[in-house]
């Protein structure tokens, strides 16, 4: 670990490249006949959109006052009725037409864009997902789990409105813009340039916006996480919060967590509010220049540098024409608002996922096959933080079968050494090798299955006894189950149990008491039947009488495969053929519990209390438990 720690989403975000450009490429491109039939279905809406006000136009000049033939762009003069009766039902026609293709396609756009953004937002979830599971345990350390939710949730559902809303009203603003701004020059140049003259100052101002806002939005994410993290903590640790009588106390951390959150999202809020008026004072002052110099030309013929003619139906087709206009442009406030957001949270799903994985296989990697179980550690040097040092050139051999006791005061490094076993770290110095492999040159994978780990805390999922038990061996029958649990001194408890295996065991295995889920853990073990058996104070949460049979069954486990056990309470490894006394992280004594004793050492001293045979520790192994020496 000394070498590129692993760091936080947090820290990696701002090396996170068009973030959004990426989600496109990545997760758009695969699903993008999705995306097309959208786009071609926004085109087709939009055009049909634009057909009532321009047979409308036509129908006052041709119909209605007479001022011009009955013509219409596009088709040809002789498919056009001639008799101004028919002419008017053919226009009734056309924009009852137009108004159903609007209809049809506006909804078949809707389907076809929402299941391309959520098909993607699935894709990116999962993903996320499962290069999180792929990360090492340092990132874990570092990373809060209320951050780690709220980009799986929060950031990710962000970028589903960017792929939905920000792209389906994006294609729509630029087919809006270009066909309205292409009939609006064709039918009147000079009134559309006064119409037009809005866009320039509209795309300065949200340039502006969008450069001034993105910074604001990464804070409004990164609160967004802290405040999660802030309310997962809390719930997470409701008992204690009770027990403590801190209620007030969570309270105002969460109202802390919750203003911060509140005042980032002002920030961006102040801008939007000055930001989106702006844009409407904007498009509604195209409109009434519009009006006005129409209006005019119509009174009493082209105002100021204006030539040529304007008919009544040219200026309500521009009319309405406009204000389908404004309408998009008005909206890219709203545009912009999904894409910094997206923007944002683009940066830190990507920011997870370019995180570099450090414990993976080598190209080279073996499989660990029918294990023996020999581990040999070869001067093992070891720190989380690549500062300080909890391992220091720790050796030692275990034969196939063996056992070997870790025991020490407390922070020592007992578990961290056993973690490195399982890879869930890797060491700075030396190697842990089995059956004379390093373990960096094996497949994690099989390397973890030839491991059985029962952790000092427990951990159950949400589900039936059963189901906790088969974890990881879920192709297990119902009677292996009952064996294991029968081995564990499980199965009692479990049949007393209201629905017995099927109990449910509520979040983290709530409904349960702490021996009772230790029981379960060491019958998921005892199912997993590992080569490798690592005990980390396995029977530390249990009455006298069950740590006497589960030591029981554990001592069967353990007979005929190498375990490590991590033990406080010293009369649980007397047979064990190795004792290693770790102090400080490094191994101050070694040998069987006989020759530990004669050693007249730690090991001896810290026996001697625990046997009752002295009250407390001599002084000088306190200073040394307690690191002052
Ligand atoms: P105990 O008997 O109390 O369980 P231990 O001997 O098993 O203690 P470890 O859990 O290995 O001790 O911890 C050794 C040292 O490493 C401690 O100082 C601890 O603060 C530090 N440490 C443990 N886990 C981490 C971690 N994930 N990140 C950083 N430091 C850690």
């Amino acid at each position: 670990m000394s070498e590129g720690t692993t760091v936080a989403v947090s820290d990696r975000v701002d090396e996170v490249e068009a973030p959004l450009r990426r989600v496109f490429r990545e997760y758009g491109v695969p699903r993008i006949h999705w995306f097309a039939v959208a786009v071609a279905m926004n085109l087709v809406a939009r055009l049909s959109s634009l057909v009532p006000p321009l047979v409308l136009g036509t129908a006052i000049d041709a119909i209605f006052s007479g001022t011009n033939a009955y013509s219409l762009p596009l088709v040809p003069q002789g498919w056009l009725p001639t008799e101004p009766k028919a002419q008017f039902w053919f226009s009734v026609s056309l924009i009852v037409g137009a108004f159903v293709v609007t209809a049809v396609t506006t909804w078949a756009q809707a389907i076809t864009s929402d299941i391309f953004a959520h098909r993607s937002l699935h894709a990116v979830r999962v993903d996320t997902f499962r290069k999180m599971q792929e990360l090492d345990m340092a990132f874990f350390d570092e990373q809060q789990t209320g951050e780690a939710m709220s980009i799986l949730n929060q950031d990710a559902t962000n970028l589903e409105r960017y792929l939905d809303q920000a792209l389906k009203n994006g294609f729509r603003l630029v087919i809006m813009v270009v066909a309205i701004g292409a009939l609006l020059l064709s039918m009147n140049w000079q009134l559309a340039l006064v119409t037009l003259v809005g866009v320039p100052l509209m795309t300065l101002f949200t340039i502006w916006f969008s450069r001034r806002v993105a910074p604001r939005y990464d804070a409004v994410r990164s609160s967004v996480g802290d405040l999660n993290t802030r309310l997962e903590n809390s719930i997470g640790g409701m008992q204690l919060v009770k027990t403590s009588n801190t209620e007030e106390f969570e309270t105002d951390r969460v109202e802390e967590a919750s203003w911060n959150f509140y005042t980032t999202n002002m920030d961006v809020l102040k801008l939007a509010f000055l930001y989106r008026p702006g844009m409407r004072l904007l498009a509604g002052l195209s409109f009434v220049a519009t009006f006005v110099v129409g209006g005019l030309w119509l009174f009493s013929g082209p105002p100021l540098f204006f030539s040529g003619e304007l008919t009544v139906g040219d200026f309500v087709v521009f009319i309405f024409l406009t204000q389908r206009f404004i309408d998009p442009l008005a909206q890219i406030s709203n545009i912009i608002d999904w894409f910094e957001n997206a923007r944002a949270s683009g940066k830190r799903i990507f920011g997870l996922m370019d995180t570099p994985v450090r414990i993976e296989d080598s190209p080279d990697a073996v499989e660990l096959e029918s294990v023996d179980g020999r581990v040999a550690y070869d001067d093992v040097t070891f720190s989380y933080d690549g500062e300080e040092t909890i391992l220091e050139d720790v050796s030692f051999d275990a034969d196939a079968g063996d056992t070997v006791a870790f025991v020490g005061p407390t922070g020592a490094g007992k578990s961290t050494a056993v973690k490195l076993l399982m890879r869930l770290y890797d060491v700075d110095e030396g190697a842990v090798s089995v059956d004379g492999h390093d373990i960096r040159d094996v497949t994690v994978g099989s390397l973890r299955e030839s491991i059985g780990y029962v952790s000092q805390e427990t951990y159950l999922f949400d589900g039936t006894v059963a189901e906790n038990i088969r974890y990881g061996e879920f192709g297990a029958t119902r009677d292996e189950i009952v064996e294991a649990a029968k081995a564990a001194e499980a199965h009692e408890f479990i049949t007393d149990l209201a629905d017995g295996y099927d109990t449910q065991v509520g979040e983290r295995g709530a409904r349960l008491s702490g021996g009772q889920r230790q029981r379960i853990s060491i019958a998921r073990t005892v199912l997993q039947d590992p080569d490798i058996l690592i005990l980390d104070e396995a029977t530390s949460a249990v009455d006298t009488e069950t740590e006497v049979l589960i030591q029981r069954s554990l001592d069967r486990l353990a007979a005929d495969r190498t375990t490590f056990v991590i033990a406080h309470r010293l009369s649980t490894v007397t047979d064990a053929e190795t004792i290693l006394v770790l102090e400080e992280g490094r191994v101050v004594e070694r040998g069987t519990h006989q020759e530990l004793l004669e050693e007249d050492g730690l090991y001896a001293n810290l026996w001697a209390v625990q046997a009752g045979e002295i009250d407390d520790l001599p002084d000088e192994f306190v200073d040394r438990a307690r690191g002052d020496v």
